[in-house]
Order: C-alpha cells, then structure tokens, then sequence
C-alpha cells in the first residue's frame, strides 16, 4: 500500500493513475450506462482502448508545466474537467439515451431549460465510483499524506510521454479507420454513436465542437434575402400545381410509412435459384402490393442520399430538401435546425399526432434532437422495446418483433396519426438468426455472403410487411390508412456489385457505372385502399418529390412552403433526377456522378460515344439545373434559413413541446386517451380499451413459444 502511494508521489506516477481511473470509469459507462453494443470483436476491443490514448495524451500535455503549484493545479483542473465531461454524459444518457453535444450543454437545443427536470436528475446509488479517485486525492493532496514532486520531468520527458500517448491514440483512429473502412472521418459527421465506440467522449466532444462551430460561421452571414432567392427559385422552376385527380383522395386518413431499410428496387419481382435447386421469389408480399390496384408504384424511383445515407433519405421525405453534400444533416445541424416538416405540416393543418417507431437507439443519427425539430410527438425508440439479446438483428430490434410490439403503443394514438417504421433488420452484414429464417426458402450461394444473405434479410422484410398489413386489415385500421412504402438506398454496392449483378438482370463483367446508377432505384409505393386506378407509373421520379406528392394527396395545398420536390402526379414537372454527387437521370441521358466520363443512353444502357450538338446543350443545361437545385437546398440548410420565413398559418416548432423519455410517453398517451375520453379517436379507445393485439399473427419464434403478452419494458 505504501509503495502504491508513494508512486502518486512522483508527477508521472500521478498521471498514470489518473489516466486509469478515466479508464476504469469509461468502461463503467461504456458497459453500465450507453447502450453502446459493438458488432464484432474488433469494436469490442476498440471500446476497450479508445479511452486510453486520447486521455494519456492530454495528460502528458501537463508533464510540459515546470512550476510545481501550476502543475498541480492544472492536473487538478483536468482531472476534474474529464470525470465532467464522463459523468454529465452518464446522467444525460440515463434521462435521454443521447450524448451530450455543445448544443445541449449551451442551451442551443434546449434541453436543459426545459425537458430535463432537476427534481429527477437520475443519479444512481453507485455514481460514488464516478468520483471517489478525486475526492481520494484531493484528500490525501489536503492531509499532506502524498507529496507534491518538485521536480519537472523535463521537455524532452515530456515530449516522450506526449508522443507516446499521440503514438497510442494514433493507432486507436487508424485501426477504428481500417475496421471501419476510412469511415471514421466520414462517420464523425454523421453518427456520434461511432465516434465514441471508437475514439471516446473526447474526440467526441472535439469533433462536435468543430462542427458547432462550422455551422455557426456559415449562418452568421446568412439573410432573409438569401431565403427570398430561394423561394423565387421554386415558385418559378419547381413548385407544381396538383393534379386535381388525385388531390385530396387521402385526406384525413392515417398515414403509415415503411422505410424499407436497404431495399433496391431490383428486388422487386425477383425470382432466384436458391441451393435447394428451386426457385424462389424474394419477396412475394411486397411483390402483391407493388402490382395492387389500390398502389400507385414507381418503377423509377431513385434514392438521393448522400454520406447521410438513412438520414438523408429521412430528410429527404420529411421535408423535400436534400441532406448535406457532406456528413449527416440530422447529426450536424438536426439539434437546432428550423424545419417545415411533414409531422408538424400535417399536425396543423388537419391535427394529426405523429409517431416513429424505430429498433435502434434513439442517438443514432441525432433522431432524439431532429425529431423534436421537426415537431413528432412521439419517438419509440429501442427503449420502448423488449431488447434482451434474442431479440435484436445486428441494428435493432428485429423487424417482425417492431412492428408487432408496437401495436400497443400505435393503438393508443390518436387518429388520424402519422406514423413512421423504421426497419432494421434488412441492414450490412446482412445476417439472420437461423430461427429467423423461413425454412421454405433458399437463398444462392453466390460466393459472396452480403449478397446471400441480402436476399434473406428482404425475405424476412417481406413476411414483416405482410404480418403488419395482415393486422392492420384485421384491426380495420388498413381501410382508414394510406400505406406508403419506400426504400432508403442501395443496399449492396461497390466491388459487391459484381457477385449481385447476375441476380438481378446485369452483366458482372461489364457492370458499370451506369448499372450502378440504375440499382439505385428503391421501391416507391403509396397504396390507397378502397382505390381501383393503381397502377405502376414509369416517370422519372427521387426522394425529394415524396413530400409535396403526398401533401397534394392529402388535399394540402403545398404553394406557401418551401419544398425542392415536384409532385410526382402534377403535369409540368422538369425532367431530371438530380443525384446527390451532382449526376442526373433523365428519362433519355443519364450522368452517374458529376465528373463521370461518359454520358449514357437511359433507355438502352449504352455509353454515348459523341454527343450530338442537341444532346450537347441539353446535358449542359441539365446539369446547370441540377447543381442549382442542389446548390439552392444545401444553402437553405447550410444557413438555416427556414428561421426566416414562417408560413402563413404556420406555427414553427418547438423543440421544448417534446419529451421522448419512456416515462413522459406513457403517462402523455395515457392522459391524452382520459382526457378526450369520449372524444378519443385512438384505435384502443374505438376498441372500448380493449387491445387490437391479438389480431396480431405472427411467426416470430419468440412469441411462438408461448410469450403471448408483449414485453415492454417498464
Ligand atoms: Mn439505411
């Protein structure tokens, strides 16, 4: 004991302990608090070392102070300023399973005026192990028990303590780098939840600084003006009348949204040989509802992401711009961003609640802030969700699970609702339990596992959907709903490509970027029960043109917002699909990314050698379209600009209306069914309180073998 003490004695041995410490405490919170769960054992290793470096290397930083008071009292100051940064990050996660950003902490989102209530501040029993090494030292510094070392250590020392600590974190980013494929610099910008699995709360807090500070640069500048241009922008080359046809056959019905995770188009009535030597069709349920004549499908339907991917594509149909050229807009700007979005819209022009229902962690993408922004009541997120191991595919809880366990939390809104599916299961790697799989179907052995397992996770996707409309029919909520299925992005790219293309109509050894243009088309249906006129539509068609086709659907006249989409019905639109890297599609020429090489002949696939001067000046003039639109919408969000402008009839959102925590859902839903009483339009309150879960079939193993009631987690 008294050799262990007299190492504190020495300025090295000082720091050395507290860097263990920050250790010891960021495994507890890691493990304990964040619901930080790696895939694979290379994140498990890198959460395991990523305190480590970055904490040394600071520290060391300190080795470089010579006078003996200062030093001291900047390790004190560090010291105290670390097991701040850690344990503000432990209470804030326990109330909002989030991470602290500049924003929450300066108010920006705010979050601590309002939402975080101090009278429950969750302080645990055990927090005492956040602080007990400095309260120890403190004590032992206070009782002279441990000595102050007046000697310096000495530059040169210094430098190599420093250097080994930078050598160590070094290494961390390198191999999070390589685990993650160059992700890192990519995915700081657009996930948090990265950043700390592999470099810590530190980095994490850096990064988000530079960030915070980024955006804060560019709106400093920005003006009401700039939002003028804008709009003139739209009223002239975008903004569409409706098509009076199709104006207003949804209105006042629920809107339920299927995010199809990953999902190309090019599964769609896809039929492939599996290793049982039979063919099988992917997915026949989605199939069934892409031919319906109660669906209006597109058969060009492209995705428009960016880095953003998920997030992007979320953006993309809340609010009908584009995300950033670079880095997630949830994750940069989502926490304080002013929007104009589907949920708010739709609440105050025909007083709809809204919901997402999502298997994930809530932080993942920033959504616990965007959301708010946006103005959704609700947020069911993994929290809400029994998330014991058996239950969750490598992103979340699994999908038939969601949609199942999510009846009782729908059935207590009010209608009508938006609601919002966000499904996880069909994600990279790719990967199933084998109790997950349908023993009737096989998929190929194409040598390349993301691609046989691809078609295996659409399957599951496919029989999710088909138990969830199987309920929604049965419950009678599918006749007073619209349905709208969409697909995010691609779901296999790069040199995997080569090993999917055979399956799905392409030619492995010369696939090439036009192919890959084409396989970025994703499913785009909106079926209208009680509809006889669906059909599937071939215009050329994105992601931003979701918003305003659906308002126009819903009889919301669209003229006053600012939306970069064109109803997809309404006559006039212009003949482009820009795509995120500047590219485009029309329905004769495509252009795979802006600096792509070649043009090529949309209809047959092949590279345009010479343009002809008539083809000259219509890709240029496309091409100028295309980086307007783009420039118009990353300006716009760049500058926040919608702060300047509310519509007429429009109150704008704020943040401080919602709480997302499992405790405030529950009694708000619950107060909100007593209160209405008589009045409540939730489907449980029709059902005089009796749940519409039985209607429920499935056959999820889990609740096979006899787990009847729904496990929510208290
Ligand atoms: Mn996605």
């Amino acid at each position: 004991m008294k050799k262990l003490l007299s190492a504190f004695n020495t300025r090295v041995g000082l720091l050395s302990f507290l860097v263990f410490f920050v250790w010891a405490k960021s495994m507890l919170a890691y493990f304990g608090v964040f619901n930080l769960r790696g895939v694979g054992p290379a994140e498990f290793l890198l959460m395991i070392i990523n305190p480590i470096g970055f904490t040394a290397t600071c520290f060391a930083l300190l080795l470089f102070i010579r006078r003996t008071s200062l030093f001291y009292l900047a390790t004190l100051v560090l010291g105290i300023g670390a097991n701040f940064l850690l344990y503000l990050n432990v209470l804030y996660y326990r109330e909002f399973s989030d991470f602290i950003t500049i924003d929450t902490m300066t108010g920006g989102a705010g979050m601590f005026q309002h939402g975080f209530d101090f009278g429950s501040v969750p302080v645990h029993l055990m927090d005492w192990l956040y602080w007990i090494d400095l309260v120890v030292i403190i004590v032992l510094l206070i009782a002279k028990k441990m000595k102050f070392d007046q000697r310096p250590v000495g530059a040169k020392r210094a430098f190599t303590f420093f250097s080994m600590g930078l050598a160590l974190f070094g290494l961390n980013f390198w191999f999070g780098d390589f685990n993650k494929n160059q992700l890192i610099m990519r995915r700081a910008q657009s996930d948090k939840t990265y950043v700390v699995r592999y470099l810590g709360l530190g980095p994490w807090i850096l990064t988000d600084g530079y960030y915070t500070n980024l955006a804060n640069t560019q709106r400093k500048d920005a003006s009401k003006e700039s939002l003028e241009e804008i709009q003139k922008y739209i009223a002239s080359n975008r903004y569409l009348a409706p098509n009076m046809k199709m104006y207003g056959i949804a209105k006042n019905r629920n809107v339920i949204e299927i995010h199809l995770e990953s999902f190309q188009q090019a599964l769609i009535d896809l039929k492939i040989k599996g290793t049982d030597g039979k063919e099988h069709v992917v997915t026949p349920f989605l199939n069934s509802i892409y031919h319906s004549n109660s669906t209006y499908s597109f058969s060009n339907f492209f995705n428009q992401v960016g880095q953003g991917k998920t997030s992007d594509a979320e953006n993309l149909l809340e609010t009908s711009t584009f995300g950033l050229p670079a880095g997630s807009l949830f994750a940069k700007y989502g926490s304080t961003q002013t929007f104009q979005a589907m949920p708010a819209i739709l609440n105050q022009t025909d007083g709809y609640s809204s919901a997402v229902f999502h298997g994930n962690v809530g932080a993942f993408y920033n959504r616990l802030n965007t959301y708010k922004q946006m103005g959704y009541q609700n947020f069911f997120d993994q929290s809400f969700f029994d998330n014991s191991a058996s239950n969750m595919s490598p992103w979340g809880i699994k999908d038939k699970l969601l949609f199942r366990d999510s009846v009782p939390m729908l059935e207590q809104m009010q209608q009508p609702f938006y609601a919002k599916y966000l499904t996880v299961t069909n994600h990279l790697t790719y990967t199933m339990d084998d109790e997950d799989k349908d023993p009737n179907f096989a998929t190929v052995d194409s040598g390349n596992k993301l691609v046989d397992g691809y078609f295996e996770t659409a399957h599951y996707l496919d029989q999710a959907v088909e138990q969830f409309y199987a309920y929604l029919k049965k419950s009678g909520l599918y006749d007073k709903s619209i349905i709208v299925l969409y697909g995010d992005h691609y779901g296999i790219s790069g040199s995997d490509n080569k090993a999917f293309a055979p399956y799905v109509g392409y030619d492995a050894d010369t696939f090439n970027n036009y192919d890959n243009t084409m396989l970025q088309r994703t499913p785009f249906m909106i079926d209208v029960p009680g509809r006889t006129d669906g059909h599937i539509i071939d215009t050329y068609v994105g992601q931003v043109d979701v918003m305003p086709t659906l308002e126009h659907l819903m009889g919301i006249d669209t003229s006053k917002y600012v939306q970069f989409g064109q109803d997809m019905f309404a006559s006039g639109r212009q003949d482009f699909v820009a795509l995120r890297n500047g590219g485009f599609v029309t329905p004769t020429i495509t252009l795979p990314t802006l600096n792509s090489r070649y043009y090529y002949d949309t209809q047959t696939g092949l590279q345009i050698e010479n343009l002809t001067p008539e083809q000259e000046t219509y890709v240029k003039e496309t091409k100028q379209k295309v980086a307007d639109l783009l420039a118009a919408s990353d300006k716009l969000n760049n500058q926040n600009l919608l702060r300047f402008y509310t519509p007429t009839g429009f109150t704008p959102v704020d943040a401080k209306d919602y709480s997302y925590t499992v405790k405030d859902t529950e009694k708000r839903l619950k107060k909100e069914n007593e209160d209405l009483s008589a009045k409540s339009n939730s489907l449980l309150s029709q059902n005089q309180g009796k749940s519409t879960l039985p209607d429920y079939t499935t056959d999820i193993p889990e609740v096979k073998k006899g787990e009847d009631e729904v496990k929510v987690k208290d």
